[in-house]
């Protein structure tokens, strides 16, 4: 794999500076929204050699800013394409209008009929679908390993895999949802030139780095292939947007982009913008939402009527994950998940009597959201998988956003007195 090349800013520089020429735009401080479908050509043979340069690479156009239909790209999807990239320190970058549409390009691209993914679990339930229950369909197979900081247990589910056909994918999300359980990234990818040594192909090794962000964990430098961000979360972080993103290596992107076009799953003018703005304080936000997390946390472990609370930070001190956080973490992240004594029942009485945080599932926002993981987003995943993931019925999800620290723990307290 080609080394990306050092970036000249760090990445809190990069996230406000990156990608945009205000030259281009009227000398426009921050770059214009273009609400276009299409784009207009002086002439027919500019027509003809924008088209070629597009999709033959070549031609007096090449290298230039190639817009011809929105679906196809457009300057919002340029800038906020290029920041993605410098941030994560990739080759190059692209944004879908979902994570979903981004985990679904990398499926539907890399994975063929006949070959397996090996990925960890737990996986954000909608991935555990599309690798167990959607690519099946068109003739994939898929196996799990629960440990990934324990290479035997990681080899196991590639050795399962590998009897059925070819490894093509090499996936982990780190930390898991909502159990954060890490992943070696380091393990993973060596786990990878392993598989390479028995099956004669190295297989890609596609990262979902959603639950910590670009500025937290930076798979790239640990030899990671792709990445793919649930932008939806704490890039965009406010809970009114859904976009996702694949960075990574640029021979690997290439081909994604061309099948994006027919998919139709590009970011569009306008949320394109609104994430790039976001981008701009997402460390800012995350650093604060992991400082409320820490203290929520800390306060949760210590009440009576809670069983346990699984947040990275509590990682056991001695323990391989705990080496693996250290070596790979840059925060402990700020949404996690804990156990009440009892099940179903009780957590639903908490929750019916929260005032402040709101129940819903999505995570990384500014509001704190809180949900029970059973019933809704791990709702779709059969009980046994619920279980081998460690979620009980009694697990609840919590999402700390950037209210007062002491406001989310009144609030804690009080709909925990219902318990
Ligand atoms: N990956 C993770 C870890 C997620 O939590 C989610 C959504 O919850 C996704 C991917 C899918 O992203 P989106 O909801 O933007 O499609």
């Amino acid at each position: 794999m080609a080394e990306p090349k050092p970036p000249q800013f760090r990445p809190e520089t990069l996230a406000i500076v990156s990608g945009y020429d205000p030259e281009t735009a009227s000398r426009s401080a921050k770059p214009p929204v273009y609400m276009t479908a299409t784009f207009t050509y002086p002439s027919a043979q500019s027509a003809k050699d924008v088209h070629r340069a597009y999709f033959d690479g070549d031609g007096p156009e090449a290298g230039g800013a190639l817009h011809i239909y929105s679906r196809l790209g457009h300057p919002g999807l340029d800038v906020l394409e290029a920041r993605l990239a410098a941030i994560d320190g990739a080759e190059a970058a692209l944004a879908y209008n979902s994570g979903m549409a981004a985990q679904t390009a990398v499926a539907l691209a890399y994975l063929r009929p006949g070959e397996a993914v090996v990925h960890s679990r737990p996986f954000y339930s909608g991935v555990d679908g599309l690798f167990n229950e959607i690519m099946p369909q068109f003739g994939s197979h898929a196996e799990a390993y629960t440990d990934g900081c324990d290479e035997a247990n990681m080899w196991a589910a590639c050795e399962r895999a590998m009897t059925k056909g070819p490894i093509a994918l090499l996936a982990a999300e780190s930390p898991g949802n909502p159990t954060a359980a890490l992943v070696d990234l380091d393990l993973l990818v060596k786990v990878a030139g392993r598989i390479e040594a028995a099956q004669g192909r190295r297989p890609i090794v596609m990262v979902d780095n959603t639950l910590l962000g670009p500025f937290h964990q930076r798979p790239i430098e640990h030899g990671v292939d792709l990445v793919v961000t649930s932008l939806t979360k704490y890039c965009a972080g406010h809970s009114d947007l859904l976009a996702g993103a694949i960075t990574g290596r640029k021979d690997l992107i290439e081909p994604l982009k061309l099948q994006r076009l027919v998919w139709g799953s590009h970011l569009d003018p306008y949320t394109a913008w609104l994430v790039l703005r976001s981008l701009e304080t997402v460390h800012l936000r995350t650093a604060r939402a992991m400082e409320n997390a820490a203290a929520v946390a800390d306060w949760l472990r210590a009440h009576s009527k809670i069983a346990g609370v699984t947040y990275l930070g509590f990682t056991p001190e001695g323990s391989p994950a705990r080496a693996v956080f250290e070596r790979q973490c840059r925060g402990a992240g700020s949404t996690f998940s804990f156990r009440l004594h009892g099940g179903e029942a009780e957590a639903f009485r908490m929750l019916d009597r929260l005032k402040l945080l709101k129940m819903a599932v999505n995570l990384g926002g500014s509001n704190t959201l809180i949900c029970h993981s059973a019933s809704t987003t791990h709702y779709a995943v059969s009980p046994e998988n619920r279980l081998k993931s460690g979620i009980t019925e009694g697990t609840i999800r919590l999402s700390v956003g950037l209210e007062h620290v002491d406001d989310i723990i009144a609030d804690l307290a009080q709909a925990l007195e219902a318990v």
